[in-house]
């Protein structure tokens, strides 16, 4: 990313933090008369709107793969004696209620339309949004006003480029959700994130209880009655009890591991995610302003350099040197306010993220 860029020139979609791609930027106007045809893009509602995202269609299938693996197969492998009758009801109903819990808010996180308020009542999602003109105008939105969606958005709104529209309190656009999370669904987002990972936690534990007892003692893992039935001792069934699916000891192993595999992945990145957004939440910060604070502490410094000689003169006033001070104020705070102290004066702008310095998943 060039450096001499002005900050609200920037795209949202550069700080994707749950994809790849870190490089999107709004359409500008090409500079040498050249014009290109672009077809103007639609602003998206939701995380259903097209074009949906690979992400999006991972995460649902890790889903299914996850609740299926734990309820028709691992689950019935567990004893059915009534000294574990308390443990096993008890890991039913509480990966049942996850499950359910996990689907619902996953659902609302993908379905709500994220959008500043007065985009979402004066904006006409079906008129394709006008393309920014760089030439026409310094920055996406300016005084609060939005040049793309052409409404007047709250403080804490940043045009995404992904959803092509303005986002109350944006935290940040993603994949996995295939929408943006923003002050109305990040609850929803972060009850996802953490539902998800307990759950897969509890699938962990599952497939390693049934392992294990399969090393120490497999006939705790075959107290269903129609294992009676049964006299192979290397044949088991799966989707127990409804429609058993007799399989050999190698189908077995092999789907553990695979479901396994995928569950660690799945943990190793979900608690990532967790972690990262409980650290945010003690913070006061969004992920926005976390992505933003290399480029605050970079500016900060530079504009101290450049101020360092004015001090010595004994030019700079105390009101001017406060604005510089942000690491006093607390952490969303400093942010807002040193960008703002950093933009030009009379702008008072609604800057556009710049590229973050690594993605945190
Ligand atoms: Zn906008
Ligand atoms: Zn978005």
């Amino acid at each position: 990313m060039p450096r001499d860029r002005p900050l609200c020139a920037l795209s949202i979609s550069q700080i994707n933090i749950c994809g790849v791609s870190r490089n999107r930027v709004l359409p500008e106007a090409q500079a040498n008369n050249v014009k290109k045809i672009v077809p103007r893009p639609l602003s998206r509602v939701n995380g259903w709107s097209p074009p949906l995202h690979s992400f999006q269609a991972i995460s649902w299938t890790t889903s299914l793969v996850m609740f299926v693996a734990a309820f028709g197969i691992f689950i019935p492998f567990l004893p059915r004696s009534w000294k574990y009758a308390a443990y096993v009801v008890s890991f039913v109903l509480l990966m049942g209620g996850l499950s359910l819990f996990h689907l619902i808010v996953h659902l609302v996180a993908t379905t709500i339309d994220p959008a500043d308020t007065n985009v979402r009542l004066k904006k006409d999602y079906s008129e394709p949004v006008p393309t920014f003109d760089r030439s026409k105008h310094a920055h996406v939105i300016q005084n609060q006003y939005c040049n793309l969606c052409e409404v007047t958005v709250s403080k804490k709104a940043k045009h995404c480029s992904s959803c092509n529209k303005c986002v109350s309190g944006f935290d940040h656009h993603c994949k996995w959700l295939n929408n943006c999370v923003g002050s109305r669904n990040y609850r929803f987002f972060f009850c996802s994130v953490a539902s998800a990972a307990v759950g897969v936690l509890i699938v962990m534990v599952i497939l390693l209880y049934v392992f294990i007892q399969y090393l120490v003692n497999p006939d705790e893992l075959r107290t269903d009655p129609l294992y009676k039935e049964i006299s192979a001792e290397n044949i088991w069934l799966l989707f127990l009890p409804l429609w058993p699916v007799p399989v050999k000891t190698p189908v077995v192993l092999s789907i553990m591991v695979v479901v396994f595999l995928l569950a660690i992945a799945s943990f190793v990145l979900l608690g990532h995610l967790l972690i990262f957004h409980f650290y945010l939440i003690a913070k006061n910060l969004s992920t926005f302003d976390y992505m933003m604070q290399p480029r605050f502490q970079r500016n900060s410094h530079s504009a101290e350099k450049k101020e360092l000689p004015l001090r010595k003169k004994g030019n700079l006033s105390q009101e001017k040197s406060s604005n510089l001070n942000w690491s006093q104020c607390s952490p969303r705070m400093e942010s807002q306010k040193f960008l703002l102290s950093a933009l030009p004066p009379k702008s008072n702008t609604g800057f556009i993220a710049p590229a973050p310095k690594t993605p945190p998943q």
